[in-house]
């Protein structure tokens, strides 16, 4: 399946493909490019230009500061109930938007050290996403926490025995990722979840890299604590701030570091102590960011007229041709998969190795085919299912091949490296 023949093969699947008319909803779907970074930065929906524009002049301009009580201060939770009950598998009342995934993470991962006060150990794995990682890493200097890192397969993430083989009686909470933000391995969170439980440790999720193209049970599943991102599958924008969940069996006794007067009990009461809200509330510090969260809620109205499950099909499908293809026509280059092979195992995106990505990919992006690029040396396949066609990733295939085929990094002929 090599040129012609790969783009006859996505021309077929794009046809075939029951969601393809939902692409023409995102604003530039029908420029001459390759855009296959929307895991990263999701495109926006041509909706969102009025929705902001809405909002700038009736609710912003019109309403001003009457805004807040006529539901601004309500809509972190309105959206957080939304994204729960269509991406998350979650009841309402434990979802909230806010802060960023990162400030999120800290505030969920010191609840959980709270809550286990008499243990010393947080685990994490080596390839987690440099955020997750730093942010423990800052929790153990400041607690006297220890860590207790699990090494990952370049191509996987950690698995249900490297858990059972790290947790003990002295580790107080597991953070790990849904999806692995390299390899996009998708961990088995319902058992991991609970043999982290069966020694008494709590749980926090990254779903970064999940949410909006991998459907979540986190109810099911018995998660502790979640949060993700809004500006990968969830389209809501750069910066848009990021969500967070808390079991409800944890709210009445959260407690989380950073006291605002946003999520005191009676803010406006402007007293001299703070008394925590009741519910998820409590987890906010300060003012909500509300223009940052109108485009995200473009996008869950997308996807709960469509379903996950049908969101999560085409997933599949792109990842399965994008893997194919790979094999085909850029195997013999010796660029190698750096992602689970097995539909159940993978989420949205996949990597590709080869030593000549570093130098090759900004030549890409100024040719309009736009992977991005994860150390070493990994190509990232970003398809974002709603708005990637299947023609979009023969494209970059393609334009990836005529490079490796002109000499560059250690290609040439592709028949010698067969
Ligand atoms: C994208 C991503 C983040 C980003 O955190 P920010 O605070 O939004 O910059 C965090 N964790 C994971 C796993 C991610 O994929």
């Amino acid at each position: 399946m090599t040129g012609p023949t790969l783009a006859a093969r996505a021309a077929e699947l794009d046809t075939a493909d029951p969601l393809a008319h939902h692409r023409k909803l995102f604003l530039g779907a029908d420029a001459v490019l390759s855009y296959l970074d929307g895991n990263s930065l999701g495109r926006p929906l041509t909706s969102t230009v009025d929705s902001l524009t809405a909002f700038v002049e009736d609710q912003w301009g019109g309403r001003l500061i009457r805004g807040w009580d006529e539901g601004w201060l309500e809509l972190p939770q309105r959206i957080g109930d939304q994204l729960g009950r269509v991406t998350l598998g979650a009841d309402a009342g434990q979802c909230i938007v806010a802060d960023s995934t990162s400030v999120l993470l800290y505030k969920l991962a010191r609840a959980a050290v709270a809550a286990r006060p008499d243990r010393t150990e947080i685990v994490i794995d080596r390839d987690n996403f440099p955020t997750d990682r730093f942010i423990v890493e800052g929790i153990a200097r400041e607690r006297g926490l220890t860590l207790r890192w699990i090494d990952v397969a370049y191509d996987g993430g950690a698995t249900p025995s490297d858990v059972a083989a790290a947790v003990g009686p002295q580790t107080a909470l597991v953070l790990l990722s849904h999806v692995a933000y390299r390899s996009g391995f998708i961990a088995d969170v319902p058992a991991i979840t609970r043999i982290a439980h069966d020694a008494g440790a709590l749980v926090l999720w990254d779903l970064s890299h999940s949410v909006g193209s991998v459907p979540a049970e986190l109810d099911a599943w018995g998660v502790d604590y979640a949060a993700g991102c809004s500006y990968k599958y969830l389209n809501g924008g750069p910066g848009a701030p990021a969500w967070a969940y808390v079991a409800r069996r944890h709210l009445a006794t959260l407690d989380q570091p950073i006291l605002g007067w946003l999520g005191s009990a009676d803010p406006f009461a402007m007293g001299s102590a703070y008394r925590p809200a009741d519910g998820i509330r409590r987890l906010v510090s300060g003012t909500p960011p509300i223009v940052g969260m109108l485009a995200m809620r473009e996008m869950l109205d997308l996807l709960e007229e469509v379903g996950m499950p049908a969101v999560r099909r085409k997933s599949e499908l792109l990842t399965a041709f994008a893997i194919d293809a790979v094999e085909d026509v850029l195997a013999p280059y010796g660029v190698v998969l750096a992602s689970p092979r097995a539909a159940s195992e993978r989420g949205g995106h996949i990597t590709i190795d080869h030593p000549s990505f570093a130098a090759m990919v900004p030549d890409l992006w100024r040719d309009g085919v736009i992977p991005d690029y994860r150390n070493p040396d990994g190509i990232r396949l970003g398809l974002s299912p709603l708005s990637t066609s299947f023609g979009e990733v023969a494209v970059a295939v393609d334009a990836i091949a005529v490079r490796l085929a002109g000499g560059a990094g250690t290609g040439g002929d592709p028949a010698a490296g067969r």
